[in-house]
């Protein structure tokens, strides 16, 4: 199996770098993967001019998967849009067709005290959030700003979904679903929209084919507060682009610690795109101060979710879950009585625990 691994800028090359060591331990268990780096965002502008360049985009392609790391700097803050670390992303999203943006919000039950939420609501969380990522009100047109007769300036967007778009993110719904408690909430806003009725429908029809997930529909609003009233009555939630960036960012800070979130943005074959949700930290990098679980964990979602190894998925989670037992934490997650340790020496504590 391919892996393409672009490391990105500041602390992105130091979390992949961890990563890439348990990758290591697992294939000396006889997993078998062909492992290539090259550069983007901001390092890859450095190099060649360009955030994504052709090279680049090219490996990506030819890869089974792909473990990014994180791009961006202050030193691209002035760059034209077309040459900004962050277009790296949109770009493989768009050619890659990465439609289905998966992430997990899970409380490990060491971290819990992290959360803004009391222990009790939040210990045993575990949701998955599928966002639809190319399609609604971020992409419908048309879309603008004109001047009204009367000469006041008015803002337009418009929200649309196809048939075939909501098929498709539905479909990842249930098979996310499949490998997790079987039990899915379609989230959408069915009273007022008219996208959300087709949505709805479509989800329904869906449904027939997945007999043994359990499907559930909520509002929006309403699922916007039973996640702070009762996370863990969800497993995993399938939503539109829009109400998924909302809801994804609230489920994720629910477990209080930006350091240790992964996700994955999934094509229609499960390849995928695998990165921490923080971004590139470029006040920490270099200093060996990162957490790279984040890193890590995407890499065991990769695992799961683009080469069907759930096995060795499971494997990487628990090592997790362990080196946390044992009382070892970086800066960000540090507590009094815990042990402080660096990146590279939370990377060796996870291959020490495989
Ligand atoms: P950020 O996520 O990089 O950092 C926010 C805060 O969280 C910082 O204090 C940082 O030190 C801390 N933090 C983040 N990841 C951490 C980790 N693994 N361990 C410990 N602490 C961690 O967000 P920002 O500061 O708003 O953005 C910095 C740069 O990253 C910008 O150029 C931005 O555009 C880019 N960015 C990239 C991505 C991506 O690559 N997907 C996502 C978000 C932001």
């Amino acid at each position: 199996m391919k892996i393409a691994v672009l490391p990105g800028d500041g602390i992105g090359t130091e979390i992949v770098a961890q990563a890439l060591k348990v990758l290591e331990a697992l294939a000396g268990d006889g997993l078998r993967l062909e492992i290539e780096q090259a550069p983007v965002g901001g390092a890859a502008y450095d190099a060649a001019g360009d955030p994504l360049p052709p090279a680049t985009l090219k490996l990506a392609r030819a890869a089974d998967a792909i473990l990014f790391g994180a791009v961006g700097g202050w030193q691209y803050d002035q760059l034209p849009r077309a040459k900004r670390p962050e277009q790296a992303i949109l770009g493989l999203r768009k050619e890659l067709g990465l439609f289905a943006n998966l992430r997990p919000a899970k409380v490990f039950p060491e971290l819990v005290e992290a959360s803004t939420l009391r222990p009790e609501v939040v210990s045993g969380m575990d949701i998955l959030i599928l966002r639809e990522l190319t399609g609604d009100i971020y992409f419908g047109q048309p879309r603008g700003m004109r001047r009204l007769d009367n000469g006041e300036r008015e803002g337009f967007d418009t929200m649309r979904y196809s048939e075939s778009e909501i098929r498709r993110i539905a479909h990842a719904g249930f098979r996310a679903a499949m490998k997790r408690a079987k039990k899915l909430c379609s989230v959408d806003k069915c009273n007022v929209l008219e996208t959300s009725q087709l949505w709805r429908e479509v989800v329904t029809e869906v449904a027939r084919e997945y007999p043994s997930v359990e499907l559930s529909h909520m509002y929006v609003d309403n699922a916007a507060m039973q996640l702070l009233r009762d996370p863990k009555q969800f497993d995993v939630i399938v939503t539109g682009n829009m109400f998924g960036d909302i809801l994804s960012d609230e489920a994720s800070m629910l477990t209080g610690s930006i350091g240790m979130l992964p996700s994955a943005s999934l094509d229609a074959n499960n390849k995928g795109l695998y990165e921490p949700i923080h971004g590139s930290a470029p006040d920490i990098a270099g200093k060996n101060l990162a957490n790279p679980l984040a890193t890590i964990l995407s890499a065991a979602m990769m695992l799961r979710y683009s080469l069907n190894q759930d096995r060795a998925a499971d494997r990487v989670e628990a090592a997790v879950a362990r080196v946390l037992a044992r009382g070892l934490r970086t800066a960000d997650i540090h507590k009094p009585g815990m042990q402080q340790v660096g990146t590279a020496q939370m990377g060796d504590a996870v291959v020490a625990a495989l």
